[in-house]
């Protein structure tokens, strides 16, 4: 029995595409062998990460300028790789701090240069709001700007890219394939899988072809963006399943209507729980209305006894992975593509339940 699976990452995969993967499991395309055990190199898998590599392209109408990769490491790969390729003779780059994921990306990269910060989210004070771009310090040798547009653990997302003079890179792990993205503002984004595209474990990079040579020179062959390039992502053996699940994916995207229709429906599922969450006079979402993201909606109740309990009576219902990342608690509904919007209709009415029985039945939940 499947439940309704709100985890943040690994998440969700659409249905349909695991029925498709488990209908020809044990025969690939008439190769009488697994996907998992076809050798990387041959026609088969050529064809297969062409064909994914395109239909990203087409979804995200990345330009023809910029280098599409599938690379190992996940999301925290980039965290290294991005330096390693981008910090340049000066070694200087600047992060703007949103939440957990820029400062890990921050920290990453101070291994390996003169990072400085240009702006630092409070989370001590609430609501949570993107710092003004008035008071962002962004040195203009600095090589790159890095964000995280979307903040998986406390749902803060950019709704637009930052407008600077230096190259701009973007951590798209937790946001990738929920809008368009606006090419001409960014050098590169990066965004591990296991979201909005498949299993966990490889990246999706996609660089401009500018910046392509200034790697350290200590930089491991296997981040090396010039030689992934070089080898069409395939320096070393790619993990031809996840690229086989994530073109599955992106074929499904394709027939919904593309980015911009399911843009549409992440826009309304996420605005139905928000409006939930704040005409409930019950539950608090503590992120400013300027940065909420569609993609994590976050949530906290009256006390952690009833958080507690809310978790406990929806993993009974079926509703499950709803528990906030434990550095933040709370409640975190993770509403990724491959969630129906109906599934979330299912979340609103479990939430106005709960909250009757919190407060009027004859034992309340207290
Ligand atoms: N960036 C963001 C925005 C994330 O949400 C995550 C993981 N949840 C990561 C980076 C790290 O990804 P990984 O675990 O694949 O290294």
């Amino acid at each position: 029995m499947r439940k309704i699976n709100f985890s943040a990452g690994p998440a969700a995969l659409p249905e349909n595409v695991l029925k498709q993967v488990q209908s020809e499991f044990l025969d690939w395309q008439g190769q009488g062998a697994s996907i998992l055990e076809v050798p990387h190199r041959g026609d088969a898998a050529v064809a297969l990460l062409k064909e994914a590599r395109d239909d990203l392209r087409t979804l995200l109408e990345i330009p023809t300028d910029f280098h599409l990769l599938f690379v190992h490491g996940g999301g925290r790969g980039q965290f290294a790789s991005i330096p390693l390729n981008l910090l340049g003779k000066n070694s200087k780059a600047s992060y703007l701090l949103t939440g957990h994921w820029s400062k890990a990306a921050a920290e990453e990269a101070k291994l390996y240069g003169d990072i400085s910060i240009a702006a630092n989210l409070n989370e001590a004070e609430t609501p949570w709001c993107i710092p003004e771009k008035s008071t962002w310090s962004v040195p203009r040798d600095a090589s790159y700007l890095y964000y995280c547009e979307n903040e998986t653990l406390t749902g803060v997302e950019f709704q637009a890219a930052p407008d600077v003079s230096i190259p701009v890179v973007a951590d798209m792990t937790s946001s990738i394939l929920s809008k368009p993205i606006d090419w001409s503002r960014h050098a590169l984004i990066h965004a591990g899988m296991q979201k909005n595209i498949g299993p966990t474990g490889l990246s999706v990079v996609i660089l401009h072809k500018d910046y392509l040579s200034q790697a350290m020179p200590i930089t491991p062959s296997i981040f090396h963006y010039k030689n992934q390039v070089a080898h069409s992502s395939g320096y070393n053996t790619l993990p031809m399943f996840n690229v086989y699940v994530a073109g599955l994916v992106f074929k499904a995207l394709i027939k919904q209507g593309g980015i911009k229709a399911v843009q549409a429906i992440n826009k309304r599922k996420a605005e139905k729980l928000y409006a939930a969450i704040d005409g409930s006079g019950f539950y608090k979402n503590n992120v400013d209305k300027s940065c909420r993201s569609t993609m994590n909606v976050t949530f906290h109740l009256p006390t952690e006894k009833l958080e507690k309990q809310f978790l406990r009576d929806a993993s009974e219902q079926g509703l499950i992975n709803l528990a906030g990342h434990r550095t933040v608690g709370g409640v975190r509904a993770s509403i990724y593509n491959a969630m129906p919007e109906s599934a979330v209709d299912g979340l609103i009415e479990f939430m106005e339940a709960f909250i009757y029985r919190a407060t009027h039945a004859c034992h309340p939940v207290t």
